[in-house]
């Protein structure tokens, strides 16, 4: 009889939160179920990055608005069976950085993450047994002014970016950052995840599969943290 294993989606953006995602969280929500993910990360631009929600508005209102893709996906997610958890990617000047583990209540009493340096930044999410990983870190785009790394900033690396390696990926394809990303994280000892990037219901097959199913979105920062049995995707 075949194991049963469990996968999930780690890197994912909805329309609500993301300019340049075509699809809403519902939609990719149903998309991740159908592809036969267990479930997803929101992971959608943060406020320095690719967000759909004006910066015009007030923290408390643009908190609010960045975290609808996510809590339509949760919604739908209850609904169908397929679990969603809240993240968010950071943008440092085309340095990113996927966030797991604080929630929209905590970025309404944290206002402060909103301007943190990338040291400011660890510290704050460390405190907040969160997880950082530096997304995509070989990525070559014109958004990306220059690679940068951040070893002693991250808890992870973003080994597999199933944008940069799928074959049915149409923007970003270049799978040898994803080999040079690995080859970091190995160096550094860094834990290393898959994730596709995926901004549109056509998915990509990243992420990664674990024996035993994830409850929380903290059963995903410990398992990452410590380097627990899990496999990448794509
Ligand atoms: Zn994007
Ligand atoms: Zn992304």
């Amino acid at each position: 009889m075949p194991v049963q294993t469990y996968r999930y989606e780690t890197h994912l953006h909805t329309s609500q939160g993301s300019a340049c995602a075509a699809a809403s969280g519902k939609m990719m929500a149903i998309a991740c179920k159908e592809a036969g993910y267990s479930g997803i990360m929101v992971t959608d631009h943060f406020y320095y990055g690719n967000t759909a929600v004006a910066r015009t508005l007030n923290w408390e209102d643009w908190v609010e608005l960045f975290a609808k893709g996510y809590e339509q996906a949760k919604s739908t997610g209850d609904e169908i069976g397929l679990k969603v958890f809240f993240g968010w990617e950071a943008d440092y000047d085309g340095t990113e950085f996927l966030i797991y583990g604080p929630d929209k209540q905590w970025l309404l009493t944290h206002p402060e993450i909103r301007d943190a340096s990338i040291l400011e930044q660890y510290q704050m999410i460390t405190q907040a047994n969160g997880l950082i990983i530096q997304a995509h870190p070989f990525r070559k785009a014109e958004y990306i002014k220059k690679i940068r790394l951040f070893p002693e900033y991250v808890h992870g690396v973003e080994g597999i970016n199933a944008t940069h390696s799928s074959p049915m990926s149409q923007h970003h394809v270049q799978p040898e950052a994803n080999t040079k990303a690995i080859e970091y994280a190995n160096q550094y000892h860094l834990p290393i995840t898959s994730g596709s990037d995926v901004h549109n219901t056509i998915m990509l097959g990243g992420g990664i599969e674990t024996k035993e199913p994830l409850e929380t979105v903290a059963d995903y920062v410990e398992l990452i943290k410590k380097k627990g049995d899990y496999s990448l995707l794509g």
